[in-house]
């Protein structure tokens, strides 16, 4: 190729999609946004986006050169669509977007379906053993002002309620669905900023030697408390940062506080109770973590004996001798571990015996029928007493009742955590706990 080709077709990638020739997603925002300025406010339009049920079987089964044939097809067959089309490309893989105008929304869903049909046959012909089948998400354009990038996210949003459903093929963006998203993008919009304001706030949540009736520790549990006072709970916002990597961050931070929390009071000669700290799998990711976490405890002259580290049953799905490598570096350095939800997963006999770890916790579901049923007592008390004979120790959370404190009292249980006790509270609440059973002792 010439240089004068060269600059030409790097030219032309950077405005086409290379596979179909059809504008590329960049320069299709810039047209939408451009188109719809200079229409009539009457006038109504939606976004649609296209997802081929199996495509990665027609991948797989027939080669990425087959595949290219049908994303070729589907290219042709958006831009010939007879009912308002006004701008159309391909964003990503089997991923097309058209702007089409439209009078109502149930024609536009027929004619939609209709498509779609017409395509499926042609698909399910050439590509048999792989039965592809072409879905479209819609949304309809309700805010001309809104940014495009919005728009082509909600059409997006739109195509994922199509779940790869083998039946339904045109799903309209549902307003449930919007408030999550712009709550997501809220968020994601207000989390660096609020790390950096301190908003994130550690939380504690006592714990308590069932034979004495002591406080012997806590875990701490974060909260997210905006400047208005409005508190948001972890649930809301965890798995959204374990998605964008943000929990490596947030994960850190909670640690050092409760670090900085060990130093000051160890200055001030008062005494400390050892924490437990969640940590998300997404941190075990990283070639460095243990020496992060060791790092943290070292800027921070932390005890390591005051440190556990609880790690949810539902992550051990991989390699069990890696993490049993990853566990016993910071043991080494007398970190504890604890295994988190201990009953939830599918492989909690395995983990007791692959992993170094040295705290269990029964899962709070466990408790809630020890009540009623005499299946669930038995298994609690045999989980407790295999773990003892493995020399760990077991705590039971989420204990509501005096029922079930005194039914793992007479079990032997080791400790109890839950809203019996007290609720996760602010740190300087959870000081002052510690500080007064100091002073009766
Ligand atoms: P988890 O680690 O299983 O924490 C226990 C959850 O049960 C906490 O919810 C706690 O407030 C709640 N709980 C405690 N006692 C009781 C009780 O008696 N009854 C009932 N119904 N609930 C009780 P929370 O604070 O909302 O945290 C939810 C989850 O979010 C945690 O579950 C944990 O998985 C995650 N999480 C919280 N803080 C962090 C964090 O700093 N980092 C990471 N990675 N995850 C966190
Ligand atoms: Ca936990
Ligand atoms: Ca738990």
């Amino acid at each position: 190729m010439g240089k004068e080709e060269k600059q030409c077709k790097m030219e032309s990638d950077f405005v086409y999609d290379s596979l179909t020739g059809l504008y590329n997603l960049d320069t299709f925002k810039r047209c939408v946004a451009a188109f719809l300025e200079n229409q009539e406010k009457s006038d109504k339009f939606a976004l649609l986006y296209t997802d081929i049920t199996h495509f990665e079987r027609v991948n797989n089964l027939y080669g990425t050169g087959r595949a290219d044939i049908l994303l070729n097809d589907l290219a042709k067959a958006v831009s010939k669509i007879d009912f308002g089309l006004r701008l159309y490309c391909r964003s990503s893989a089997d991923h097309f977007i058209a702007l089409v105008d439209f009078t109502s929304k149930e024609k536009l869903k027929y004619d939609l379906e209709e498509f779609c049909r017409s395509f499926n046959g042609l698909a399910l012909e050439r590509f048999p053993e792989a039965r592809p089948r072409l879905g479209i998400g819609a949304s309809v354009i309700e805010e001309r002002s809104d940014c495009i990038d919005d728009m082509v996210e909600l059409a997006d949003s739109a195509r994922k309620n199509l779940h790869g459903s083998s039946t339904v093929s045109v799903a309209y963006f549902n307003p449930v669905d919007f408030g999550k998203y712009q709550r997501v993008k809220e968020i994601e919009r207000d989390m660096g900023k609020a790390l950096e304001n301190g908003e994130f706030k550690v939380y504690l949540q006592p714990k308590y030697e069932l034979e004495t009736n002591k406080m012997v520790g806590a875990e701490a549990l974060v909260r997210w408390i905006k400047e208005d006072g409005t508190m948001i709970y972890p649930d809301e916002f965890i798995p959204l940062f374990e998605r964008n990597g943000f929990i490596r961050k947030l994960d850190f931070y909670m640690l050092e506080q409760v670090c900085a929390m060990f130093r000051r009071r160890l200055k001030a000669g008062k005494r400390c109770l050892p924490i437990s700290i969640n940590q998300s799998r997404v941190l075990l990711d990283s070639e460095t973590y243990t020496t992060d976490v060791a790092c943290v405890l070292n800027s921070y002259h932390t005890p390591p004996d005051l440190i556990e580290l609880e790690l949810t049953e539902r992550i051990f799905s991989d390699s069990l001798s890696e993490m049993a490598e990853m566990m016993d570096e910071l043991k080494r350095i007398g970190i504890k571990w604890s295994i988190d939800d201990f009953g939830t997963g599918y492989s909690s006999l395995n983990l007791l015996k692959k992993l170094p770890v040295d705290i269990i916790k029964i899962d709070k579901t466990f408790l809630d029928e020890t009540e009623t049923s005499d299946v669930s007592r038995i298994i609690i008390r045999k989980t407790v007493e295999m773990i003892q004979e493995l020399d760990k120790m077991v705590v039971c959370e989420g204990v509501e009742t005096e029922d079930q404190a005194s039914y793992l009292k007479f079990i032997h249980c080791d400790i109890s955590q839950g809203y019996l006790y007290a609720k996760p509270m602010p740190m300087e609440e959870f000081e002052k706990l510690v500080d007064e059973q100091e002073a009766v002792a």
